[in-house]
């Protein structure tokens, strides 16, 4: 009887490399391959945990390409281990249509989760608001649709979050300061677990002030959360 494969989605740290799990560090030792976002990102993982592996990439280019790859190693029977750059697969990176395919391609196939890490849960742990539910848009549109979005950002009810790159974020902040009422909460989670995490709460004009009124250039990785009305 053909054994059956087996594919890990692994999250792994969005900073902090201690914030792996037990079961993570045991699938990446024990499987055939791990299939990676980046495979210099992940070494740097693997050597902290004295772990060999052979790597492969898979990135949101070759998504597709070698999704038929690691079919054809599930349908040998392999365990194949996938990971993004940071945090969980599938939320703002890749992973969803390796694994729609092997879903659709390989049914035999086991898919399994080892959760962990995400910016976005990491985020609301240390935001101190009362969330019962949130609208979560990734990263914004970077052209097209940007007015109408924050237009319905101002208009929406329920908390958003959204996630940004250091290259975007004042643009952000600006929408966001021209759009919501004064009374809205904007806080930004910064470089979660990192030396300089920190977490800068106000209404958007008062975080675009803190942002903007310094000499140093704004730097790190940002999640976004507007509060709810
Ligand atoms: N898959 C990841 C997750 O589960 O959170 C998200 C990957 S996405 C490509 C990268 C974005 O996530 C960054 O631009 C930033 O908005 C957010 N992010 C990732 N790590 C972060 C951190 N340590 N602190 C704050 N935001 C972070």
């Amino acid at each position: 009887m053909r054994a059956m494969g087996r594919l890990s989605i692994v999250a792994t740290p969005i900073g902090n490399l201690e914030d792996i799990t037990l079961r993570a560090l045991r699938m990446l030792k024990e499987c055939d391959v791990i299939y990676a976002e980046d495979t210099r990102v992940i070494s740097k993982l693997l050597a902290r945990y004295e772990i060999q592996k052979p790597l492969q990439r898979l990135d949101a280019i070759t998504e597709m390409k070698k999704a038929s790859e690691v079919i054809t190693r599930l349908e040998a029977g392999e365990h194949i281990v996938y990971v993004s750059d940071a945090g969980t697969p599938g939320i703002s990176d890749p992973g969803a249509r390796l694994v729609a395919s092997v879903r659709e391609l390989s049914s035999e196939s086991i898919i399994e989760t080892i959760p962990g890490p995400s910016a976005l849960t990491a985020a609301i742990s240390i935001a101190g608001l009362n969330i019962t539910d949130f609208i979560f848009l990734g990263f914004l549109p970077h052209k097209k649709g940007r007015q109408t979005l924050f237009k319905e950002i101002a208009d929406e009810k329920r908390t958003v979050i959204f996630y940004e790159s250091p290259h975007r974020f004042i643009k952000s902040l600006t929408a966001l300061a021209n759009s919501l009422d004064e009374t809205r909460t904007v806080t930004v989670c910064r470089e979660l677990t990192k030396i300089h995490e920190s977490v800068i709460k106000g209404n958007a004009k008062e975080v675009f002030d803190y942002f903007t009124q310094t000499s140093e250039e704004v730097r790190g990785e940002f999640v976004v959360i507007v509060g709810s009305c």
